[in-house]
């Protein structure tokens, strides 16, 4: 995430709405990417889901006939927001939702409303358990699902202990369905021959793998023993499709967690903490694409100064009494896996012939 300012200096954050030294109110500018003051005169106005609910400070040209920004424009289906509760719980679903579109578009990718564009668009809903017993998360078609309930920090700390993951939060949560989406908006329809369509067999496996049963199985008997050598996580093991969209989780996950490192001043250069080292190979694309040695290095040492950043966080959060902020590692596999999936990221950051301007 970079940095933000006020036009008064002040520093200001993503989900900022009020600036208290100037004592304006604020908003962000999803295509300029700043935030800006808003004034009578100014231009720009705030997303209605930030005027009537609170829960978005997303702005649109004040002479745009719509009246929601980009971000809530991709809502399908919202709560019922006649229960208090439920309005709590999706301002922290929206505010998750709104990182995840910064980062996609900040990497390049447009994203396309359902709405507009039914075949490659994305949409969301975003439906309680509590109202709909069946509702699980996950992608279908373009169509992100979300469990409401999941933005309860007490129903998902429940649900990260009993499926034994690390770290289960709402942003991890559209940053995986996300995967989905790409994959089958990108991936799904090269040829089976296609050089990108290889390399992901290559890294991640053969995807025609019964999905139900592979579920099945993981559900029933845990992930497979020393997954952690290749894969990110345990659930990343159950399938080729789960474990892309766990790595490419993780690859935003790194991308939004060093801009903002950086963006911050944090310099690793400055850092009383060797580098760690990782192999040449760990920064290999698959074999059936062109080697591109500079694009490697320059991948390593991405994921180097992530990986010295992550050892400094996860001493902070111990010093104030927490458990590691960053609890993961990364084996040459999975370094490699994150090579491919910035190899895709870049591609189609530039291929903007796949979905229309937003
Ligand atoms: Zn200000
Ligand atoms: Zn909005
Ligand atoms: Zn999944």
């Amino acid at each position: 995430m970079q940095r933000f300012t006020c036009a008064c200096g002040h520093i200001l954050v993503f989900g900022s709405t009020h600036c208290p030294k100037c004592d304006h109110d604020v908003g962000y500018d999803p295509d300029r990417g700043v935030m800006v003051r808003l004034e009578p005169k100014g231009g720009m106005k705030l997303c209605e889901n930030g005027v009537k609910h609170k829960v978005c400070n997303w702005l649109l040209s004040a002479a745009a006939p719509e009246k929601l920004c980009l971000a809530c424009r991709m809502n399908r289906t919202i709560p019922d927001l006649n229960w208090g509760r439920n309005l709590m719980l999706w301002g922290k679903m929206e505010m998750a939702k709104r990182r995840l579109i910064y980062t996609l578009r900040r990497i390049g990718i447009t994203l396309p409303s359902k709405a507009m564009n039914p075949k490659a668009g994305l949409a969301f809903d975003i439906v309680s358990t509590l109202s709909n017993p069946t509702v699980t998360t996950g992608h279908l078609n373009g169509v992100i699902t979300v469990n409401l309930e999941e933005a309860d920090d007490t129903y998902r700390q429940i649900n990260r202990q009993q499926l034994g993951e690390n770290s289960r939060t709402l942003l991890g949560h559209f940053r995986h369905e996300s995967a989905h989406y790409l994959w089958q908006r990108f991936l799904s329809e090269l040829s089976w021959e296609d050089p990108l369509r290889m390399a992901f067999r290559e890294r991640f496996g053969d995807e025609w793998v019964d999905y139900a049963v592979a579920l099945g199985n993981h559900y029933q008997k845990g992930p497979v023993a020393g997954w952690e050598t290749s894969f990110i996580t345990g659930y990343a093991a159950s399938h080729p499709w789960e474990d892309w969209a766990e790595t490419w989780a993780h690859y935003l996950q790194i991308t939004d967690g060093l801009e903002t490192c950086e963006s911050m001043g944090i310099q690793v250069r400055h850092m009383a903490l060797p580098l760690v080292m990782l192999p040449v190979e760990a920064g290999f694309l698959p074999t059936i694409l062109k080697h591109e040695p500079a694009a490697n290095d320059e991948f390593l040492a991405w994921l180097q100064r992530w990986i010295c950043l992550s050892k400094v966080l996860n001493e902070v959060s111990n010093s104030i009494g927490e458990s590691e902020l960053y609890p993961y590692a990364i084996p040459v596999k999975v370094a490699q896996k994150l090579r491919l999936a910035h190899h895709y990221a870049k591609v189609w950051g530039l291929d903007k012939s796949k979905g229309t301007k937003v």
